[in-house]
C-alpha cells in the first residue's frame, strides 16, 4: 500500500534521530496545535456538531498536553533500563525500547482530532512512522492532525513519516492487511473484533480501544449537588457520544429520590443549540445512524416500564438530553452501549450492589465513584472491573497524560498514554553483557569437574 510504503521509507531516518531531536519534533507539534487551536476546535465543531469549548478542551488541549508530557519524559522513559542480572552477578543486564516501524492509527468520529492525536502522538513519541485512517464521517480533523505532524517532521527531514489514508471500512481493512507493524484502533467492538482477527493473520500487535457502557456509583454520603452536576456533565457532554460517557448511574436508595430531582434540575438547565453557540452546552448528534439506535434504546426502556423524568423528544439530530428512572436491568440501556444523551438512574441498596451490577456487563472502560469517603472510594475503585476509575468527577482521565488509558473485557486491550502507552509502541529488547570476562562460564562444559560446586553455589545464592 503506497502510504504505508512511503511511511516505511521515511521511518529509519526518523527512528535514528537522537531522542532530544525527537522531542523537538513533539515540541514543534505542540506549538502548532496550540497556535492553531481555534482553527482545530472550529473544524471539529463543524464536523461533529459539538460546542467549540468542548472541542477545544477535549481535543486541542488533550493532544497538546500529551505532546508536552512526552516531549519532557520520553527521553527518560525510553532510555535503556538496567535490570537485575539475577544469579549472573558477573554480567550486566538491561533492556532497550526500540520503535516498531509503521503504526496504523484507525479512528472514530466522536473525538476526531484527539482520538487520532492520542494514539498517533504515542506512536511518534516512541519513534514510529504513522499512517492515520480518520473516520469517513470526520475526515478533515484527522487530516489536519497529520498536516501538523508533517510540518513538525519536515524540519528533521522526515515529513513522509506521517501519512493520511482517507476512506471507509474498506480502506481501514486494506491498511490492516498492508500490514503495518502495529495497529492502534479506536472504535466499535464489532470493528475491533474484525481488526484483531485480520491482524492475527499477520501476527500484527494491536491496541484496541472499544465500546463501553460506563457506570456511575453514587453513594449516600456524596456531595449530591456536585454529583448531580458531574453525572449530568459526564452523561451529556458531546451529546453522550463519548466512549467514557456515563451511561447509567447506580444510586444508593436512601438518596435516590433527591438525586433524581437534582439531576432533572441540572438537565433542564442545559442550553441546546444547533449549530452550537458560545453559550450552548449541547449540540447535535454527529452521526445520523446513531439517532435511531438511541431512540430505540429509549423506546425499549419505556416499554419495559421505565419513567422519563425529563427530555425524551427532539427532532432530527437534536436529541433532547433524557433522564430515566427505574430502567429494568435487562433493558438495552443496561446491556449495550447506546452512544446518545440518555441517562438511566437506578436505585441500589448499597454501592457494592451498584458495583456488582456495573461489573455484570461485558464492558469496562471508565467507571466513576461519587462519595466523600476516600477509603470507601478506593475500596470501590478496587472492586470495579474497569480500565480507569474517576472519583467525584467524570471524563477527565484523558486529560491526565501520565495515566494510561484503555479498557478491560470487551472494552479492549492495550494502553495509550502514560509510560505504558509509550512503551506499547516499542519492542523491548533484552541485552546481557559481561561485566567480568571469565575464560569459561561456570555452567559450560565439562560438567564432570565443576557440577557439584556450581550446584552448591547456586543453591546457596538462591536460598539467601
Ligand atoms: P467504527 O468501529 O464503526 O469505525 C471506527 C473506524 O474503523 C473508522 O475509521 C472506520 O472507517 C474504520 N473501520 C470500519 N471497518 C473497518 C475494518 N473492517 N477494518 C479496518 N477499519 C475499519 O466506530 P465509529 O462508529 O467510528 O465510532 C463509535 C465507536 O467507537 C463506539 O462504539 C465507541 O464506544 C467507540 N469509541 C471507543 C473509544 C475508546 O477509547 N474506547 C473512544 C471513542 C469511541
Amino acid at each position: 500500500m503506497e502510504c504505508v510504503d512511503r511511511a516505511r521509507g521515511a521511518w529509519p531516518r526518523y527512528a535514528l534521530l537522537p531522542l532530544c531531536e525527537r522531542a523537538h519534533v513533539l515540541r514543534r507539534m505542540r506549538r502548532e496545535v496550540l497556535r492553531r487551536g481555534d482553527e482545530i476546535a472550529q473544524l471539529v465543531t463543524q464536523e461533529t456538531g459539538k460546542p467549540e469549548l468542548e472541542a477545544f478542551a477535549h481535543e486541542v488541549l488533550v493532544v497538546a498536553a500529551l505532546l508536552r508530557y512526552y516531549e519532557r519524559l520520553m527521553p527518560r522513559l525510553l532510555r535503556p533500563r538496567r535490570t537485575d542480572p539475577g544469579l549472573l552477578l558477573h554480567k550486566r543486564a538491561y533492556v532497550t525500547y526500540e520503535p516498531l516501524g509503521v503504526a496504523a492509527v484507525i479512528s472514530p468520529w466522536n473525538y476526531p482530532f484527539s482520538l487520532v492525536g492520542i494514539p498517533a502522538v504515542c506512536a511518534l513519541s516512541a519513534g514510529n512512522a504513522i499512517v492515520v485512517k480518520p473516520s469517513e464521517v470526520t475526515p478533515r480533523s484527522g487530516a489536519l492532525f497529520v498536516e501538523i505532524a508533517r510540518n513538525a517532521l519536515r524540519a528533521a527531514g522526515c515529513e513522509e513519516a506521517a501519512q493520511v489514508l482517507q476512506g471507509g471500512g474498506e480502506a481501514g481493512a486494506a491498511l490492516v492487511d498492508a500490514p503495518p507493524d502495529i495497529i492502534a484502533f479506536v472504535g466499535s467492538e464489532r470493528t475491533g473484533t474484525r481488526i484483531a482477527t485480520a491482524a492475527a493473520a499477520h501476527l500484527t500487535p494491536c491496541i484496541l480501544e472499544l465500546g463501553a457502557n460506563d457506570a456511575a456509583i453514587v453513594c449516600a454520603d456524596a456531595d449530591l449537588e456536585r454529583a448531580a452536576r458531574g453525572v449530568v456533565w459526564g452523561a451529556f457532554s458531546n451529546c453522550g457520544q463519548a466512549c467514557v460517557s456515563i451511561e447509567r448511574a447506580f444510586v444508593e436508595r436512601t438518596v435516590y429520590a433527591r438525586f433524581c430531582e437534582l439531576v432533572v434540575k441540572e438537565t433542564r438547565a442545559l442550553r441546546r443549540a444547533i449549530p452550537p453557540t458560545r453559550e450552548s452546552d449541547i449540540g447535535r448528534m454527529t452521526f445520523p445512524p446513531q439517532v435511531p439506535i438511541a431512540r430505540r434504546a429509549l423506546a425499549d426502556a419505556v416499554e419495559r416500564g421505565a419513567r422519563v423524568l425529563c427530555g425524551g423528544g427532539g427532532e432530527g439530530l437534536a436529541l433532547e438530553p433524557t433522564v430515566l428512572a427505574d430502567v429494568p436491568l435487562d433493558a438495552v440501556l443496561h446491556v449495550s452501549e447506546t452512544f446518545g444523551p440518555l441517562l438511566p438512574l437506578c436505585p441500589v441498596e448499597s454501592a457494592e450492589e451498584g458495583v456488582a451490577l456495573a461489573n455484570r456487563g461485558p464492558y469496562g472502560l471508565n467507571a466513576t465513584v461519587w462519595t466523600r469517603d476516600r477509603r470507601r472510594a478506593r475500596r470501590l475503585a478496587r472492586l470495579l472491573e474497569s480500565g480507569s476509575i474517576t472519583v467525584d468527577d467524570a471524563l477527565v482521565n484523558l486529560s491526565v497524560s501520565s495515566l494510561p488509558y484503555g479498557g478491560v473485557k470487551h472494552s479492549g486491550y492495550g494502553r495509550l498514554m502514560g509510560e505504558e502507552g509509550l512503551r506499547a509502541f516499542t519492542r523491548t529488547k533484552s541485552i546481557l553483557e559481561p561485566r567480568l570476562r571469565l575464560p569459561r562460564e561456570p555452567v559450560w562444559f565439562p560438567y564432570a569437574k565443576r557440577g557439584p560446586l556450581v550446584r552448591g553455589l547456586l543453591r546457596r545464592l538462591l536460598s539467601r
